[in-house]
């Protein structure tokens, strides 16, 4: 079966605070607008990689918006699921670094078009051509996005397909109750799972278990594979008679927006393509410094051959 992947969440624009510790409490210059959203870098980074990637998502009737799709296109990704609404602008992220660990954001997703995608809005032709569904935390933030969701969990799993689950959980969105509760229920379907280290500790009832009896625990509960990401530090995989760990490489961070996701991408389509662990591992932990090593959300996904390059640097 070949790999088909798709993603739904949020397609916004981003705009980045050109010097650190600049904030957003007196005026400043901002670089963007950047095509941006944590699904929509996943799925240009899925695309890029040559599979099959498929994004839902809702813009608004603006340049924003337009943007974006065209952006998406030419990076290979199926933009047949992205519909333009005209009750509301798309969406937008203003980011301020504070250091190289630290953001900061101001977003304005649910009240935007993409916070009115909704079960209706995903098409079941388009939807039944995927064998597996990514989904990403950040996305989880209404009862229409967590519908569609669910929708989309029970197509795939209908199919035979497989789904992996990104908490990519941000402070400013961690007060959205409908989120915490969509954890649970997509953690059951879960077959890929794949935590930064720092966001592992939600997912236990337990307030100080360690890292190993989390991984454990999950695993016992039908999780099949874990993988978590280390920033700087690297990345692990577990597996129920399995581990692995990596070390990062070495490269400048400029900006670490959007590693998490071209991570994501890179070890989930290389896994289900049959490469393995090992290698799907490492080109992950590749496609992420590659993507820290740009400034801009979507600007720093990789190909298949930027990354054989980079490792034999
Ligand atoms: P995001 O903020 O995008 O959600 P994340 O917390 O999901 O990020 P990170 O752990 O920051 O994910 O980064 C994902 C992967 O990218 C890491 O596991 C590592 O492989 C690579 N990576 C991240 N930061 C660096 C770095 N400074 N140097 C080298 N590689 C890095
Ligand atoms: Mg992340």
């Amino acid at each position: 079966m070949s790999v088909s992947i798709c993603t739904i969440g949020e397609l916004i624009v981003e705009f980045l605070a050109k010097h650190k510790n600049q904030g957003f409490s007196q005026p400043g210059e901002f670089l963007g607008p950047f095509p941006s959203g944590a699904p929509a870098i996943y799925a240009a980074q899925v695309a890029k990689l040559g599979f099959e990637s498929t994004l839902f998502s809702c813009v608004g009737n603006d340049d924003f918006g337009q943007m974006n799709i065209e952006r998406l296109r030419n990076e290979g990704v199926n933009t047949d699921g992205i519909t333009v609404i005209n009750k509301a602008p798309t969406g937008s992220a203003f980011v301020s670094y504070r250091n190289q660990f630290e953001r900061d954001f101001i977003f304005n997703i649910p009240n935007s078009a993409c916070g009115y995608l909704s079960p209706e809005h995903l098409d079941e032709s388009l939807l039944s051509r995927c064998t597996h569904f990514h989904i990403m935390g950040s996305s989880l933030f209404s009862f229409r996005m967590i519908d569609s969701m669910r929708k989309a969990i029970k197509m795939i799993k209908k199919n035979n397909g497989t789904v992996s689950f990104d908490p990519n959980v941000r402070k400013e969105m961690m007060n959205i109750p409908e989120m915490q509760q969509a954890f649970d229920y997509i953690l059951e379907y879960t077959d890929i799972f794949l935590p930064s280290e720092g966001e592992i500790h939600y997912f236990s009832d337990q307030k100080n278990a360690s890292e190993t009896d989390i991984v454990k625990q999950l695993i016992n509960n039908g999780v099949k594979h874990i993988v978590i990401k280390r920033g700087a530090e690297g990345a692990s995989y577990y597996h129920a008679n399995q581990e692995l760990h990596i070390k990062s490489n070495a490269v400048e961070m400029i900006d670490p927006t959007g590693a998490g996701d071209c991570f994501g991408a890179t070890f989930v389509s290389l896994f289900l393509a049959g490469y393995p662990v090992e290698q799907a591992l490492k080109y992950a932990n590749a496609s992420g410094a590659l993507a820290v090593s740009r400034s801009g959300p979507m600007e720093g996904i990789s190909s298949m051959e930027d990354i054989a390059k980079f490792l034999a640097r």
